[in-house]
């Protein structure tokens, strides 16, 4: 995920880091910021690599290892460095057979920082993406770890965690917000200074087509989603398709997400049929559920939002005005955490994003 720190960072330069943290606002749970990540083993050969927690901070991409008859694919390498060689050496434990393939499913950081230890670890493997995708990259990724090294040395000396002790009786919101931001720092600070922005170097426009014995790897664009470069894999011996953040659980992420096409093309992954779903963050699915359940959303998003724009609601008001109450309580159950992420994640950015598919201008910002 593109997150939302820094998105509103870059945005909005002149603000102050405090008025910054608090954009991470109505957290109440009291939540450890860091759990790490899991193993498992979605299927024969296939390993998931998963933050224990999806929604604690740093949010962070699945990593997710395809074992084949005489190498290795990775898809997607995670916004921690060091989280990338956990899983290089694990994939070491497991085979001495070498990564050939590493697939960025799209540009955002947290499915690309660790291709430098890929590349160090691997110098023969491919890095693989969707020509939109180096676009991306290319104009994105650098100003983006720029600006988080930036933040992290402006609040050198700064004891995060006291601030949020600090602030924890009074403002609990706010302390949760700081430990938020501080899991970000924690993981990131120590890396970004030896980090090297390592770029696809196999670009596909449709699709490329892996035959490996009895597995074969389909990395295909679908068409846009929640970038304009989302590759989905699809393993048609396993009915497995891994979705990148074109599907995210527990929480759909909606930042710039051209959210009309978004719907077209999770049609076309239902149409696939499978029986095994790896989200971009998230659990396993292992029926199409979820997958419905975000197509009603993104479709209900834009239904009221243009319903909105219809009677005259103006951009400035859309939060005030569109009520998706009903899907809030189906996809957050209530939970503190999970409504934080709704309205951070999906709401906010989601109302914008729907209203910019819509063809509906967006007033400058001040
Ligand atoms: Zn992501």
């Amino acid at each position: 995920m593109y997150d939302s720190f820094l998105r509103a960072y870059r945005m909005r330069q002149a603000l102050l880091h405090v008025a910054v943290l608090l954009l991470f606002a109505p957290l109440t749970l009291a939540k450890q910021i860091y759990p790490g990540y899991t193993w498992s083993q979605p299927t024969d050969g296939i390993y998931l690599h998963s933050r224990a927690d999806p929604l604690a901070g740093p949010v962070d991409g699945n990593s997710i290892v395809i074992v084949n008859e005489a190498d290795v694919f990775v898809v997607d390498t995670h916004i921690d460095p060091a989280a990338a060689r956990a899983v290089i050496g694990k994939i070491r434990q497991i085979t001495d057979k070498p990564v050939s393939h590493v697939i960025n499913t799209h540009w955002h950081d947290d499915h690309a920082n660790g291709n430098h230890a890929y590349r160090q670890a691997f110098p023969e493997a491919k890095i693989v993406a969707h020509r939109a995708t180096l676009a991306s990259l290319e104009t994105e990724w650098q100003p983006l770890e720029d600006q988080r090294q930036a933040t992290y040395k402006s609040l050198a000396g700064r004891d995060l965690q006291a601030a949020a002790a600090a602030a924890e009786a009074d403002d609990p919101d706010r302390a949760m917000g700081i430990r938020l931001f501080d899991g970000y720092r924690q993981a990131l600070e120590p890396e970004l200074p030896t980090m090297e922005l390592v770029y696809p170097d196999l670009l596909f426009d449709d699709q490329l087509l892996f035959e490996r014995g009895e597995r074969t790897i389909v990395v295909s664009w679908l068409g846009r989603g929640n970038t304009e470069g989302d590759a989905v894999v699809w393993l048609p011996e396993e009915k497995m398709l891994i979705t990148g953040d074109v599907l995210v659980a527990p929480i759909p992420f909606a930042f710039d997400s051209p959210m009309r096409d978004w719907i077209d093309t999770l049609g076309r992954i239902v149409e696939l049929g499978a029986e095994t779903i790896i989200p971009g963050h998230g659990p396993v699915q292992r029926d199409e559920e979820y997958l419905r359940q975000v197509v009603r959303l993104l479709e209900s998003t834009v239904a009221a939002v243009d319903k909105a724009k219809t009677r005259g609601v103006a951009y400035v008001d859309l939060e005030q005005e569109v009520d998706l109450s009903e899907l809030e309580r189906l996809f957050t159950g209530g939970d503190a955490m999970h409504t934080y992420a709704w309205r951070s994640y999906f709401f906010s950015p989601g109302l914008k994003s729907a209203w910019i598919s819509l063809g509906y201008p967006v007033p400058e910002e001040d």
